[in-house]
C-alpha cells in the first residue's frame, strides 16, 4: 500500500484576491466586519455578498466574534474561488508565545477546507502585517503546520505573498 501524500505546496507572488484556487484564507479580524491588508482586499474585490454571510455568521453562531485560531468558510462572492475561508490570527507578543494559536489557523484552515471538499487552498502570510509577526517565524509556522496536516482531498496548498521579503521567508522553508 502506498502512503497518502500530502499536498504540493506551492509559493506565488501576487495579490490573493486574483488567485484561481477552490478556496482562499482571509486574515480575517474577530468581528468578521472586515478590515485592512488582506481582509479589506478579499471584501472590495468579492463585493457585497461575503459580508451579508459574514453579517449572518455572526448572529448565528460568533456573537462575541470568531475566536482567535478558528475559521469559517463563506461564499467568494465575485472572486475567482468558490469560498473564502476567514480565519483570526493573533497578534505578535513580545512577551506571550502565541505560536500556537498561529498554526492552528491553519490547521483549522485546511480542515474546513476538507469539510468542503476542495482541491485546491491558497494562504496569505496570516499575522505578519497589522498583526506584526515577524516573517521569518510566520513562515516556519506557515509551512510547518500544512506539511504536518493529516493528508486529505486538498492536493495543492498555495502561499500567497505580496513582496519579496515576504517570498524570501517562505522559499527558506519551503526549501
Ligand atoms: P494580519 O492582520 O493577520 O496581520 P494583514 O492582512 O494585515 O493580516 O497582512 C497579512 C499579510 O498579507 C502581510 O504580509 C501583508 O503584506 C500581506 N497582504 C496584504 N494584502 C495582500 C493581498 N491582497 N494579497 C496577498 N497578501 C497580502
Amino acid at each position: 500500500m502506498s502512503t497518502p501524500e500530502g499536498p504540493r505546496l506551492v509559493l506565488v507572488r501576487g495579490d490573493i484576491t486574483e488567485q484561481d484556487v477552490d478556496a482562499v484564507v482571509n486574515a480575517a479580524n474577530s468581528s468578521l466586519l472586515g478590515g485592512g491588508g488582506v481582509d479589506g482586499a478579499i471584501h472590495r474585490r468579492g463585493g457585497p455578498e461575503i459580508l451579508a454571510e459574514c453579517r449572518r455568521l455572526r448572529a448565528s453562531h460568533y456573537g462575541k466574534g470568531l475566536p482567535v485560531g478558528r475559521a469559517v468558510a463563506t461564499t467568494a462572492g465575485r472572486l475567482p474561488a468558490r469560498y473564502v475561508i476567514h480565519t483570526v490570527g493573533p497578534r505578535w507578543s513580545e512577551t506571550e508565545d502565541r505560536s500556537e494559536l498561529l498554526a492552528s489557523c491553519y490547521r483549522e484552515s485546511l480542515k474546513v477546507a476538507e469539510q468542503l471538499q476542495v482541491r485546491s487552498v491558497a494562504f496569505p502570510a496570516i499575522s505578519t502585517g497589522v498583526y506584526r509577526w515577524p516573517l521569518g517565524d510566520g513562515a516556519r509556522i506557515a509551512v510547518e503546520t500544512v506539511r504536518g496536516a493529516p493528508p486529505g482531498g486538498v492536493r495543492e496548498v498555495r502561499f500567497v505573498v505580496f513582496d519579496e521579503g515576504a517570498r524570501a521567508a517562505f522559499a527558506e522553508y519551503l526549501g
